[in-house]
This record gives C-alpha cells, structure tokens and sequence, in this order.
C-alpha cells in the first residue's frame, strides 16, 4: 500500500505536533507533504528538518528569511503569508489535509481543499461552526470525506460505524465542565487567564482551552456535531462527564446507546481520522475500570456558562447567527487573554454582537466574510469603550 500523504495546517500546536507524533510511530503508512505554522518558525523548521516535506508555510511573513534560510539546503519549497494556504492544499501529492489550526483562519483553506478533492481530517471546529451549511455541501458536491479529529465527534463518528442503515435518535456530547464547573457568577466574576487556563483533563492550545472554561467549546461542538452528523438542535444532548472517559454516545431508535471510551488522549482520534476505516496498534496507555470506581454525569448549568445557551439559540436561528458567535467570541477571548475584559464579559461581547450585527438568512460565502469582519469590529469597539 503506498503511503498516505498528509499536510498539516497548524503543525506546531497541540493538535499539530500531536499527529506528528503519531506520524513518526507510523512512518510506513503516513508521509508528510506540507507544513504550516503562524508565528513558531524555530519549530516549524525543526519539524521540517525532521519530517522532510516539500511545502513549508510560515503565515506570520515576518519570520520568512529566517526559515528560508535554515531549509535552504533541503529540497523544500518555502512561503510565506497565509495566502499560501490555499494553493498548497490544492497540490496532487496530496491525500488528506488536516485542519489544525485556530480559529476562523480555517475557513478558506478548508474550501480550497474540498474544491480540490482533498479528503478533510477536520480539527478546526470553527470552519464548520461558521459555515457548515457551506462545507457539508461542498463537501458532497466534491466527493469528499470529513473525518473528525474532535474526540467527541470521533466518538460519535465511532459509535456510527456499521449503523448505516440504523437512524440517529439523538447523540449526546460529554463535557468534562472544564475548571469552573460547578462555580457561580460571583466566582466567575473575577477569575483569572492563568485560572482558566488549567484545565482538568486536556492539555490544548490557550483558545480551546479558554472556550472550554466558558462552555463555549461545547456549544461549538454542538454545531460542529449538527453538520457533521446531519442533526436537529433538539436530537443533541450535552452531559458533564468530569472524568472525560465517555467521550460521547449515540442513542439509536430502539433506546440502545454506544458510547465510546478510553483515557483522554487526542492522538487516538487523529490516527482514527487520518487512517480511517482501519484502527492503527497503539501503546497508549490502557484504561482501567478500577482505577475509576465512578463515572458522574450531571447537568450543565445554562445559566451560569450562558456560553452554551448562545450556541445552542445561533443553531436555531440558522444563517449567519453562528458566523457571529464565532467571530464575537474569538475577538473576546483574545481580550480575556490579554486582560482587557473580564471572564464573564465574554458572553456580554457575544450578545451585544448578536444583537448588532445583520442577520443573513442565506449566507454566501462573501456574506460569512463580511459578517465575520462586521462583528470583529463591533466587538473590538465594544471592547475598547469598556476598557
Ligand atoms: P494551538 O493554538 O495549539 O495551535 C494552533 C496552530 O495553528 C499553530 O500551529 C499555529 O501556528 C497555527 N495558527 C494560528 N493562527 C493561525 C492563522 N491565523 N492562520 C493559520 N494558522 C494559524 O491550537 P490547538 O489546540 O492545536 O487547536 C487547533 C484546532 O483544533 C482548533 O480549532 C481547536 O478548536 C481544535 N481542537 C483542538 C483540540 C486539542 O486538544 N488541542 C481538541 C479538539 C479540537
Ligand atoms: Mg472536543
């Protein structure tokens, strides 16, 4: 079998360097062809040293002499800017790409990739969160699959196989709560970054992981889950599984429910993705049911994370309300993590722009552009007034 030659969009972070990993315990099934990173060019060229590529993108073009010149004498091909993205992905070397970069950012690269028939490991949510309408019938229009690397759209997408013909009653996404679960708005109040940097379970990338404090995340993956599963709002549950071994079931319509299981460990559900259908041998470390005595499930609190409440309303009000969502809460995330707005304004800025910003029935993808850059700005001044 020939190798499965794969570009990772994002390679230096969490999700990035963790499919390197597993591309270096598997070298006789998977090749790396292309790289790409925004601001980490020492390790993007130690990644690039090591896995030999022919593509190398470094998106901040600040940083281009410098990994220019450290590859110059390795046949790679080096660019610079983002703009690159979306002709690398086209390439016909080629098989699948892996979205593992943050953020709206996602977007276009992804689009090119479908157009050119690339299969999609998806790892970033927010392309499907902004425009899954979009995606999933591009997706279909080109023939292309799109494996989820989230691990509880994994899970799902596990719990699915050989149920063909079985229709999904509903799903239901666990959530481990993150590091406030069970807080209350007075605590919430004044909370800290480095509070809400730690989370419980997963070790992730400073935007996830404060979107995971906030239920955000969870909400994301509520959308995210609508389009990948084809799902109406009212067929997706979320739990608070704190211990983030159920990562997430399915519910079929004879009652009977699958859930998937095993210690968090992200680079299962990336080697599930990139060599799907089979199951690659691993050496990860193995559950052991008595080492938990307990698996809890409890309620989110929608009050207090309102976060998920403003997900699940985005889903039900269709067109761009999820476009806004998005764009609002990364501009006041950035804003939480450069201390210029508190952790409950998070949620404030997202309503506000929700409340401002045009709704598209609708949207093309121009539209998803304009509303994307319309609501940054909002919040962005919304912000500036507070501070
Ligand atoms: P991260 O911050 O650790 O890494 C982000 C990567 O994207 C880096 O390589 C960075 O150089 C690149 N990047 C940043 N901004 C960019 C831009 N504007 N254009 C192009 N590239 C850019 O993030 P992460 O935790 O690895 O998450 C990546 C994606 O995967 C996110 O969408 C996240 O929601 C999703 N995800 C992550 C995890 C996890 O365990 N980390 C789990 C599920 C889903
Ligand atoms: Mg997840």
């Amino acid at each position: 079998m020939s190798k499965k030659r794969i570009a990772i969009l994002g390679s230096t972070g969490s999700i990035g360097t963790q499919a390197l990993d597993v591309i270096e315990a598997n070298p006789e099934i998977f090749s790396v062809e292309v790289l790409t990173a925004q601001n980490n060019a020492d390790l993007l060229i130690e990644q690039a040293v090591k896995f030999l590529p022919k593509v190398v993108v470094i998106g901040n073009e600040l940083f281009y002499d410098k990994v220019s010149a450290a590859l110059s004498s390795f046949s790679i091909k080096v660019y610079g800017g983002n703009s690159a993205l979306v002709s690398v992905v086209e390439s016909d070397s080629i098989d699948i790409v892996l979205t593992a970069m943050v953020g709206y950012a996602g977007l276009l690269p992804t689009i090119h990739a479908i157009k050119a028939g690339k299969d999609i490991a998806l790892a970033n949510k927010e392309t499907l969160v902004v425009a899954g309408e979009l995606i999933t019938n591009l997706a279909k229009e080109y023939n292309v699959s799109i494996y989820p690397v989230d691990s509880e759209h994994s899970a799902i997408f596990q719990c699915l196989a050989g149920e063909e013909n079985n229709p999904i009653e509903k799903i239901i996404l666990t959530a481990s709560g993150g590091p406030f679960r069970g807080k209350d708005s007075a605590f919430l109040a004044s909370v800290t970054k480095l509070q809400a940097l730690k989370h419980p379970n997963w070790s992730m990338g400073a935007k996830i992981t404060i979107d995971s404090a906030t239920l955000m995340n969870k909400g994301l993956e509520v959308i995210e889950a609508k389009w990948l599963f084809d799902l109406s709002a009212n067929q997706i549950d979320v739990i608070v599984h704190p211990q983030s071994i159920i990562h997430s079931m399915v519910q079929f319509e004879d009652g009977s429910i699958k859930a998937q299981m095993g210690l968090p460990d992200m680079k299962l559900p990336i080697q599930y993705a990139l060599h799907y259908p089979y199951r690659l041998k691993s050496s990860f470390p193995r559950f052991d049911f008595t080492a938990y005595p307990s698996l809890t499930f409890e309620k989110p609190d929608l009050e207090t994370f309102r976060n998920l409440a403003i997900a699940y309303q985005a889903l039900e009000k269709k067109g761009n309300a999820a476009c806004i969502v998005n764009a609002a809460n990364e501009i006041a995330v950035e804003a939480f993590l450069q201390d210029r707005i508190g952790f409950l304004e998070i949620s404030d800025v997202i309503i506000e722009s929700i409340a401002k910003i045009d709704y598209v029935e609708n949207p093309t993808y121009l539209d998803y552009v304009d509303t994307n850059e319309a609501t940054r700005r909002f919040a962005l001044e919304m912000i500036q007034v507070k501070v």
